[in-house]
């Protein structure tokens, strides 16, 4: 839903009126952070990982959400949430944007969410139904932690918005190694395992956040690998690389905040992976790389701030009948038939399954510098190639895993390809099927026309 207030359209309309002639006004930028623990006070569930047994055991590293709030000098603002979360699901996100622009006159527009895929990090309601065998207890469990999140949420976007203060923003881009394409085809088809031949984008984007005199303030990096140097066999709480990498960060350089988002790094992982020591490793290594870009040369980025956020109906391939979901109600494995009675259920409350999902798309301009593209999902590395290609890799930033984690978003080659991203992750995500192979066209073209409407 949109709404407009009065107060808001003021400010569009009469930006001299509303900027105050002090130093503020020879500032382009206002920028604000906050900070809030997120960290699962109790044992828990742990998301992403379908072979885990039991709940959390400790806490390794502890997790954290994040806002950045920026200001143009019309009043025009944008919020963007970073979360060491596997991701933001839209029966949780939506309330939260509900609550913020309620409270803070935000359009959705305005308010990004992002995560970093953790697979250390505890489950949240209405993920992933299918992976995950869940008892009362532990369902009351990631319940309780879900509502405190979402509180958190909004505490931090209020308390990074009551943070603005003077700013310049500047844009940079680095490169760190560990991301590997982790397709490899095998005689019985593609498979999880590192293919160094597989595409990948190891582009590091950096915004970075300086206040009055210059002084670091925050910096906001983009990396898209998935965020999976430790595996299933880890009952720790922990942030993985990207948590890692943010700490190294604010311990360089007292008092700033650092945030991660996630490209398209859904068939990525890191490389080597599996150890503590690892994921030390990637997280140096990207901290270094946004180290680099930080002391280069950057470009600066002047406004006006334009977000836009839509909604296109991404299309499922046609679903199976009635007959096959009952067929696999008899199949040997638990995820096949808890997914069979999942759609079962749905076929018998609508008569049908749907044909599509309503995927979010969100653009945020900053003046003639910068794109930013917020996709929803896993989306794999083509999408972000693909578009760097057609728009330009300069001032395009493409991140995934924003505003709603609900499934992988396999291109038309994935599609036809088959394999995890394709086919068998939309079973532990409880969606109908694979995508139709038009899924890619329809992405693309939807992000077109929303880049051409803020030109
Ligand atoms: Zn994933």
């Amino acid at each position: 839903m949109r709404r407009s207030y009065p107060l808001f359209c003021l400010s569009l309309l009469l930006p001299a009126v509303t900027w105050p002639a002090t130093a503020a006004s020879r500032s382009e930028w206002k920028a604000g952070v906050a900070t809030v623990d997120i960290t699962p006070a109790k044992p828990i569930w742990m998301a992403g990982f379908a072979a885990r047994k039991k709940p959390s055991e400790g806490v390794a590293r502890r997790l954290y959400a994040k806002a950045l709030a920026l200001e143009d000098r019309r009043g025009q603002r944008v919020v963007i949430v970073t979360s060491d979360l596997l991701g933001f699901p839209r029966a949780v996100a939506e309330p939260i944007a509900e609550r913020i622009g309620r409270q803070y006159r935000l359009r959705r527009d305005a308010i990004l969410f992002s995560s970093s895929h953790t697979h250390s990090g505890p489950v949240v309601r209405e993920s992933l139904t299918s992976m995950y065998a869940l008892d009362g207890q532990q369902a009351a469990a990631v319940l309780e932690y879900t509502a405190a999140l979402q509180d958190k949420v909004v505490e931090v976007a209020g308390a990074a918005l009551k943070d603005l203060a003077p700013a310049t923003l500047s844009l940079g881009f680095g490169e760190a190694p560990f991301a590997v394409n982790r397709r490899t085809k095998k005689e019985t088809g593609y498979v999880i395992s590192p293919n160094p031949a597989g595409p990948v984008d190891r582009r590091v984007d950096v915004l970075k956040v300086e206040g009055a005199g210059g002084r670091l303030r925050a910096v906001l990096f983009n990396y898209a690998c998935h965020n999976t140097t430790l595996g299933g066999d880890n009952y720790q709480i922990h942030s993985d690389y990207a948590g890692v990498a943010q700490e190294t960060l604010e311990t360089a350089h007292p008092g700033v905040t650092a945030l991660f988002m996630l490209g398209c790094g859904g068939d990525a992982n890191p490389d080597p992976r599996g150890t503590m020591a690892l994921v030390d490793t990637h997280g140096a290594s990207l901290a270094a790389a946004v180290d680099k870009v930080l002391a280069g040369g950057m470009r600066s980025l002047s406004g006006p701030l334009r977000p836009v956020f839509d909604r296109v109906n991404l299309p499922f391939a046609p679903a199976p009948p009635r007959e096959e979901w009952q067929a696999r109600l008899k199949s040997k494995d638990v995820y096949q038939q808890r997914h069979a009675r999942d759609m079962l259920a749905i076929l018998d409350r609508d008569g049908r399954l749907p044909s599509s999902y309503p995927y979010p798309i969100q653009v945020v301009r900053f003046g003639k510098d910068l794109t930013m593209v917020a996709l929803a999902g896993e989306v794999v590395v083509d999408y972000d190639l693909r578009l760097k290609k057609e728009l330009g890799a300069e001032r395009l930033w493409v991140s995934g895993y924003c505003n709603d984690v609900f499934a992988y978003i396999a291109s038309k080659r994935v599609v036809q390809e088959g394999g995890y991203e394709a086919a068998t992750s939309m079973i532990y995500y409880g969606q109908p099927g694979p995508w139709a192979p038009e899924v890619e066209e329809v992405l693309i073209g939807k992000v077109h026309q929303l880049v051409r409407k803020l030109k």
